[in-house]
C-alpha cells in the first residue's frame, strides 16, 4: 500500500483563495486593507528566509505587508517601544516578531511577545490567546497547527472519534494542536520526551502528529497501518536538504495519507498567516474585547 500524499502547497492555494475573498470583503465592507508587518532582529540567515518568504506572499495576496529591520544589538526597551507603536498603528492589523531573537535578549523573549497587542497577535503566542484556545474560544490560533487542522478539513480527513496523537508538547505546535484536535471532538495523546514506550502509544493513533524537531524519527514500526500522518518537522541535514520528523520513504508504505517535506505543512503555515492577519483585522473592525 502507498500512502495518499497530502500536497502542501495545493491545500496553501485553497487557503489563499479564501484569505483572498476575505481581503475583498473586508475593503468592500470596511474600506480597510489588512496589514501585517514582520519585526526582524538581527541577520540569523534561516530567519532571513522565513521573514522574506512571508513578506513576498503578502504582498503577492494584497495585504500590506511591511518588514521593520532591527540591528542585532537592539535593545530590548527599544523593541518594546517598536512593538508599542506599531500596537497603536491603525493600519497595522497584525505584529509578528521573527524568533528567536539573538542571544543578548532572548530571555525577554516572552516579555516582548506578551506585549503584543493580543488582538495584533497573528501567530498566536500570546497568553490571551492561547487561554482562549485552551478553552475552546478560538481566537488568533498559532498557524502550524492551525494549518495542519486545515488541510484534515479540505482533504475530508474526519476527525471526530478519531484516535490523536501528537508528539511534542511546545507552545507553538504540539499544545495548540491538542486543543484544536480535542475540540474537533478527537481522543488525544500528547507524547513527549519522557513518554515511555513511545512506539506503543503512536501506534494506536489514527491521526498521528510528529513535531519533535529529529530528523526521520517517525518509523514504520511506530504507526498504524492506515493513519494519517502530519510531519510539521523541519530539520535542516547537510547544507541543504530538509527532512521532516518522520521516515517519509518508509512510513508511506503503511500510512493511508502523508504530508511530505518539504511541501507538507511548512507551506500551509505562510498561508495560514495571511488568514490571520486578516482574521485579526476583521476582529478589529468588530471593535472585539479581548
Ligand atoms: P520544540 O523543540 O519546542 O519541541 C519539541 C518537542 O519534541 C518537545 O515537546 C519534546 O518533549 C519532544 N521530543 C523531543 N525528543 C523527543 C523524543 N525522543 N520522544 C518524544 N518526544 C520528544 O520544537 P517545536 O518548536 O515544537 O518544533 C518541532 C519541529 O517542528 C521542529 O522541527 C521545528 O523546526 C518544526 N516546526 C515547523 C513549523 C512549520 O512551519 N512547519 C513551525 C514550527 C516548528
Amino acid at each position: 500500500m502507498s500512502a495518499r500524499i497530502l500536497d502542501g502547497k495545493f491545500y496553501a492555494s485553497k487557503i489563499k483563495e479564501e484569505t483572498k475573498a476575505a481581503i475583498a470583503n473586508l475593503q468592500h465592507n470596511y474600506g480597510v486593507t489588512p496589514g501585517l508587518t514582520v519585526v526582524i532582529v538581527g541577520e540569523d540567515p534561516a530567519s532571513q528566509i522565513y521573514v522574506a518568504n512571508k513578506h513576498k506572499t503578502g504582498l503577492e495576496m494584497g495585504i500590506g505587508s511591511e518588514v521593520i529591520r532591527l540591528p542585532e544589538a537592539v535593545g530590548k526597551e527599544e523593541l518594546l517601544a517598536v512593538i508599542a507603536r506599531l500596537n497603536q498603528d491603525v493600519n497595522v492589523h497584525g505584529i509578528l516578531v521573527q524568533l528567536p531573537l539573538p542571544q543578548h535578549i532572548k530571555q525577554y523573549e516572552t516579555e516582548i511577545v506578551n506585549s503584543i497587542d493580543p488582538l495584533k497577535d497573528v501567530d498566536g503566542f500570546h497568553p490571551v490567546n492561547a487561554g482562549k484556545l485552551a478553552i475552546g474560544e478560538e481566537g488568533l490560533v498559532p498557524c502550524t497547527p492551525n494549518g495542519c487542522i486545515r488541510l484534515l478539513e479540505l482533504a475530508d480527513i474526519p476527525v471526530e472519534g478519531k484516535r490523536a496523537v501528537v508528539i511534542g508538547r511546545s507552545n507553538i505546535v504540539g499544545k495548540p494542536m491538542f486543543h484544536l484536535l480535542l475540540a474537533r471532538h478527537a481522543t488525544v495523546t500528547v507524547c513527549h520526551s519522557r513518554t515511555q514506550n513511545l512506539a506503543e502509544v503512536t501506534r494506536e493513533a489514527d491521526i498521528l502528529v510528529a513535531a519533535i524537531g529529529k530528523p526521520k524519527f517517525v518509523t514504520p514500526e511506530m504507526v498504524k497501518p492506515g493513519a494519517v500522518i502530519l510531519d510539521v518537522g523541519i530539520n535542516r541535514v547537510g547544507e541543504r536538504k530538509i527532512v521532516g520528523d518522520v521516515d517519509f520513504e518508509a512510513v508511506q508504505d503503511v500510512a493511508g495519507a502523508i504530508t511530505p517535506v518539504p511541501g507538507g505543512v511548512g507551506v500551509l503555515t505562510i498561508a495560514m498567516l495571511m488568514h490571520n492577519t486578516v482574521r485579526a483585522a476583521q476582529l478589529q473592525q468588530k471593535k472585539m474585547i479581548y
